[in-house]
């Protein structure tokens, strides 16, 4: 795992790195929209969790099935979770807004600190 010094400035654009679920469902979580409200906590068990900044992480989507995961995502309150599949965008639904599309490749991932 590696460390970065970040910015305020540069947390603002930060995303932890994605990870896969068993049937290949893309998880990540733009961190700086995450407000710590632990929906995703409390409806996918054992698939995320909150670092010691109350920033949601994923840790484990295999606890979950893909559905259970993409309703924490859907019922994430500030959008939070972004889900691919097949690197495709599903989930916030693209077009929405176009701020949305693909974070995952156009902001800088990090690896997050635990
Ligand atoms: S539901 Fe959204 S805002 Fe709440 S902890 Fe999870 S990612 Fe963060």
């Amino acid at each position: 795992v590696t460390l970065e010094q970040t910015s305020p400035k540069k947390e603002s654009v930060q995303a932890n790195s994605p990870k896969e679920s068993k049937d290949g469902l893309e998880v990540v979580v733009l961190q700086s929209r995450c407000i710590g409200a632990s929906v995703c906590v409390d409806e996918a068990r054992g698939s995320f969790k909150l670092n010691s900044l109350k920033k949601a992480v994923v840790t484990d989507l295999s606890k979950n099935s893909d559905e259970t995961i993409l309703n924490a995502a859907r019922n994430c309150p500030t959008q939070a979770i972004f889900i691919y599949k097949n690197k495709k965008q599903i989930w916030p639904i693209p077009g929405a807004d176009a701020q949305d599309k693909q974070p995952g490749t156009k902001l800088k991932m990090s690896l997050d600190i635990e």
